[in-house]
């Protein structure tokens, strides 16, 4: 296994790209979003589409690919929570259902939204396969299908060993649940891409441009950055795992760290020795679950198997490596698919998903309304974002729709504690669930409870 460089692969196929011209000197706007990734990107998209006049301003401290939008895995998929059962249980079936039927839109309105701006995504509308690796994982996608089926949800099938592993071949693979609603992505290219149609549509987009300060104006907010600022009506707050340095959203979400290794190129012998059919998005089923996909020139990307916070939150370059963490994902991959032989790897990287104490988004307002935010994706916020896109478009517009009746929407959802409480829960936390990850390996857990920890956290408001 050598281990070649440590660059963000989706970084590498943009190619020669002029960044958006920094904010310099003051100016107004009806909107100014701070932050450009999918959340921003979205709304100010959303907006433009439903008040083709509003003056909307995104305002990104790097550039529009540098956040979880620019690193991620590329799946745009439905997940809210751990999953659709967990997420019924805790928020019941209508709610549940209502939910995932909105982010099931979005995967939608994303694949419609890139064919028809002739975005170059490297979007593959291949659907999402979950596969068991052990008796406990199978009955959770039997349970997930199962509750799919309550909740009226369509889309979701089941399958036996052998057609799961005539999908994609592993021996160590027992069954698989396979979902429509999910399409693959190149999510630099994305981001890019909404960025570019965004400016064609009318918004002003301006990178290198961190918000130092976002505070209330008379007749509104006012934006500022180091050669700038923006005085507006309304603001939108859309900088998901940095949300917990704003003074209002302190506390209300914590920064994870996940992690990501890529192959070489596989040759067609090794292409064909697993027999990737259909080019799926997959998952398994464990609590750190594996996320790995092929990408457009051939490769595997493998992501997953643990998530880490560290004591006060900090994010910063020096975090987009985990040397343990890519070690265990290159051998998890090899153990995963011996048929492949011998596996170079060119890539690895991380970066800073953004986690709640109920796992699910938090979407609301606050300084009176002049202010709305969106984050907390809990590491599934491709499709998602686009869903809070719409929202926070709602919201900015002053509308009651579908999309902001969705449950987590103005939901006072509990905070987490001052450190060192925060570092200590999530420690503890992730402790009991990769404990019964290895217990659910040996046969040992079922799978069904959840540790006590996060028994503790679905009581809290
Ligand atoms: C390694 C990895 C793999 C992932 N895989 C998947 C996946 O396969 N599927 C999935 O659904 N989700 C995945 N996610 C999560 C997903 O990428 C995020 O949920 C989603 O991109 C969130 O979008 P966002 O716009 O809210 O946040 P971001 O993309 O993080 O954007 C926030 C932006 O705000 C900017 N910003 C911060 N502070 C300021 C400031 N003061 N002023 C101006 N700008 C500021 C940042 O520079 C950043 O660009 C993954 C994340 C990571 C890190």
């Amino acid at each position: 296994m050598a281990h070649l460089g440590s660059t963000i692969l989706w970084h590498e196929t943009l190619g020669p790209r002029r960044p958006r011209p920094p904010l310099t000197g003051t100016r107004t706007a009806d909107v100014v979003i701070v932050g450009g990734g999918y959340t921003g990107l979205w709304s100010a998209l959303q907006l433009k589409e439903s008040a083709p006049d509003l003056d909307v301003v995104v305002l990104e401290a790097h550039d529009v690919s540098y956040g979880a939008s620019g690193r991620n895995g590329g799946f745009a998929m439905t997940l809210l929570d751990f999953d659709l059962h967990r997420f019924a249980g805790n928020w019941g079936d209508a709610e549940a259902g209502h939910a995932h039927r909105a982010v099931a839109r979005s995967v939608r309105e994303i694949v419609d939204t890139v064919e028809a701006a002739g975005i170059d995504a490297e979007l593959e509308h291949t659907g999402l396969l979950r596969v068991a690796t052990n008796d406990a994982q199978l009955a959770r996608i039997e349970r997930e299908r199962a509750t799919a089926e309550r909740l009226g949800l369509t889309g979701f099938d089941l399958l036996d060993q052998a057609g799961t592993r005539a999908l994609l071949d592993s021996p160590s693979y027992l069954g698989g649940l396979t979902e429509a609603d999910c399409a693959i992505v190149n999510p630099a290219k994305l981001a890019v891409g909404l960025a570019e149609l965004a400016v064609a549509r009318g918004v002003a987009v301006h990178e290198g441009s961190p918000v130092l300060d976002l505070s209330e104006a008379p007749g509104g907010v006012v934006a500022t950055t180091p050669q700038g600022q923006v005085r507006a009506e309304t603001a939108i707050l859309a900088t998901n795992a940095w949300a917990h340095r704003h003074p209002a959203a302190r506390g209300w979400s914590a920064p994870l760290y996940t992690y990501i290794v890529v192959t070489e190129p596989l040759s067609d012998a090794q292409w064909e020795a697993i027999g990737w059919q259909g080019r799926h998005g997959v998952e398994d089923a464990r609590n750190y679950v594996h996320y790995f996909r092929p990408t457009r020139d051939g490769r595997i990307l493998w992501g997953g198997t643990d998530a880490v916070y560290r004591y006060g939150g900090p994010i910063s370059p020096r975090r987009d490596r985990h040397e343990a963490i890519r070690r265990r994902l290159e051998a998890e991959l090899v153990t995963s698919f011996p048929q492949l032989g011998r596996v170079r790897f060119t890539h690895h990287w991380g970066g800073p998903i953004s986690i709640t104490a109920r796992f699910v988004p938090r979407i609301g307002s606050f300084d009176g309304g002049r202010v709305h935010y969106a984050f907390g994706y809990s590491g599934h916020g491709v499709a998602p974002a686009h869903t809070a896109g719409r929202i926070l478009r709602d919201k900015v517009l002053g509308r009651d729709t579908e999309d902001t009746a969705v449950c987590f929407v103005d939901h006072p959802q509990t905070s987490f504690p001052p450190e060192p409480l925060t570092w200590v829960g999530a420690e503890l936390t992730r402790r009991l669930l990769q404990r019964q990850d290895r217990k659910m390996d040996r046969g040992q857990d079922s799978g069904d409870v959840d540790p006590l920890l996060l028994r503790v956290l679905d009581r809290l408001p």
